[in-house]
């Protein structure tokens, strides 16, 4: 099936988990070439979103993404921030107040105020990136100093399910850190999206308070070989 075919049967399944709500897709568009991403945007998905910043920059100059916005959902790593802060609408995966502080201090060179979200381990994993919940709090604490940016909500990646219904938990998890901490009103924190759900959970994911789900072999496809997910 094509991807515009493929665009519009996930819009069908959003709207009936969604209910009415309105719920950003996100094409997940790691390791698919241009053409296919344009043809994603053509089909009307609200974001493209990467892992790996030298992908990003290499479409992006070939006008991929012209028509939808830029986010970028893979691990950030300290080297990339500069390349990345003003050029994308959304930074999905922040989790450490170093990173929060890099991309501060770029966007405040630029002139401009970054939007981000947090990135929540919400199942422990350790080796995983993303923050604990516990640690939340004091990461928006340190968000509300810094001009440069604004949190515009959460982000996870849970495990791969080895059963359907097994991340629901931790979707239930997200949706409860995504409520007590938008009652906190940090300043430069505005709990507007709640990103998760991918192709084999988005649904769940809706049915938990998702907003905005990342969607890639669900538009695309299977990828070429496996990439671990939510790794560069
Ligand atoms: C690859 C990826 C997705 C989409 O995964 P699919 O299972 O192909 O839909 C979503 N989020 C992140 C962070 C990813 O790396």
């Amino acid at each position: 099936m094509g991807i515009s075919e493929n665009v519009r049967l996930v819009r069908e399944t959003i709207e009936r988990a969604a209910g009415g709500r309105r719920v950003y897709l996100v094409a997940a568009t790691k390791m698919n070439g241009a053409e296919a991403v344009r043809q994603a945007v053509a089909a009307g998905v609200d974001a493209c979103g990467e892992n790996r910043e030298q992908e990003f920059t290499e479409k992006n100059a070939l006008g991929a993404y012209d028509g939808a916005e830029k986010h970028f959902i893979g691990h950030l790593q300290r080297n990339k921030v500069n390349k990345l802060v003003g050029k994308v609408d959304l930074i999905q995966s922040v989790d450490s107040a170093e990173l929060l502080d890099l991309i501060d201090r770029r966007a405040r060179a630029l002139g401009v105020v970054q939007d981000i979200l947090i990135e929540i381990s919400i199942a422990g994993e350790e080796q995983k990136s993303g923050i604990p919940p516990e640690a939340l709090p004091e990461l928006l604490a340190c968000a509300a100093a810094l001009p440069g940016l604004r949190v515009r909500g959460l982000m996870c990646v849970p495990p791969i399910a080895a059963a359907p219904g097994d991340n629901r938990r931790y979707f239930a998890a997200m949706r409860q850190l995504f409520i007590d901490n938008g009652e906190k009103k940090y300043h430069n924190v505005s709990m507007d999206f709640l990103s998760m759900g991918m192709t084999d959970d988005y649904p769940e994911a809706i049915a938990e308070g998702a907003n905005m789900v990342r969607v890639g072999t669900g538009i695309f496809g299977p990828r070429p070989y496996h990439v671990a997910e939510g790794q560069p």
